[in-house]
């Protein structure tokens, strides 16, 4: 700092960087704060048969109710939570949360958590999933955890020996985001997922060659490996009828149903 004294461009450089080092501090604080305030709450999202509505699925999506600053985004928090160490308390709130939640839907209905790969650090999250489960009585059928192909970018064998542990308790995972990330056909063959969910970002581009024939592809994929394929980001007519068509049998999207606190358990009844 004493060293930059004088060069105006340096001290700028540097008291920015300080800035949002302070701005990062007091969210962390603020974050920290929040779980423990009931600041954070669950919303669930639909995820459903696109050729007879039925609700198969809730995904549990993180909300934060900051009190001055109001809802704030999982996209910004959920990374604070990372980077701070935050990552295990908020991941553990949300998997109680919507487990105890789930118990009390039809048995028909799964509920979907997401798990960020911060979580598999410590070693312990597969003994927390087992201790929630017990706690709540919920089938391990129907509890499915999103993972994404981030996880594999530095994958170690305890990383794998985890997901192989969450799946001996009979939960399922899914790999959500599917061909965003450093996406490699090789992650399906080093774990056993129950399905894959196609990210959002292709079903955007419709119409269009090049991503018909990706999401074709993925579809084959999935009936091949006998897994289940859910289209991200269903927003509008056209793209469920191309899905429909297509064979994509599973959707989740605003068209569906946005994320609430208290969302259908059964139909989408407003399905065209
Ligand atoms: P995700 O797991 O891929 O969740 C789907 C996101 O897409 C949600 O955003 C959902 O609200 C949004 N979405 C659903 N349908 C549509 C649509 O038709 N159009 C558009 N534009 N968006 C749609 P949300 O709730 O803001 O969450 C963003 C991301 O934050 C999630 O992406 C997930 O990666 C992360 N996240 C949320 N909750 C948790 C959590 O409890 N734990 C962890 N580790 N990550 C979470
Ligand atoms: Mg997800
Ligand atoms: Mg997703
Ligand atoms: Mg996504």
């Amino acid at each position: 700092r004493a060293k930059a004294e004088g060069k105006g461009a340096v001290r700028r450089f540097t008291s920015d960087l300080e800035d949002e080092y302070e701005a990062r501090l007091v969210q962390e604080g603020e974050l920290a704060a929040a779980i423990d305030n009931g600041e954070i709450t669950v919303a669930y999202q639909p995820i459903a048969d696109l050729f007879t509505g039925q609700v198969l699925c809730l995904e549990a999506l993180a909300r934060w109710h900051h009190p001055q600053r109001g809802q704030v985004s999982p996209a910004t928090f959920i990374p604070v939570a990372e980077t701070s160490g935050l990552i295990d308390r908020l991941g553990e709130l949300i998997l109680r949360e919507s487990l105890k939640r789930a118990a009390q839907w039809p048995s028909t209905v799964q509920v979907n958590v997401n798990l960020s790969p911060q979580q598999l650090v410590s070693g312990q999250f597969p003994t927390v999933l087992a201790t929630i489960l017990r706690e709540t009585g919920l089938l391990p059928a129907r509890v499915g955890i999103e993972i994404t192909e981030n996880i594999f970018v530095d994958f170690s064998k305890s990383v794998l020996d985890q997901l192989s542990a969450i799946k001996a308790q009979g939960i399922r995972l899914v790999l959500d985001d599917f061909g965003t990330g450093y996406s490699s056909l090789s992650y399906l063959q080093m774990v056993d997922v129950d399905g894959l969910k196609i990210d959002a970002s292709f079903l955007r581009q419709l119409p269009d060659r090049k991503v018909e024939a990706i999401i074709r592809t993925v579809t084959r994929l999935t009936a091949d490996l006998n897994i289940h394929l859910v289209a991200e980001g269903v927003e509008n007519a056209l793209q469920l009828q191309w899905l429909r068509t297509n064979g994509v049998h599973f959707g989740q999207g605003f068209l569906l149903g946005r994320p609430k606190d208290n969302p259908p358990l059964d139909w989408i009844d407003h399905l065209p």
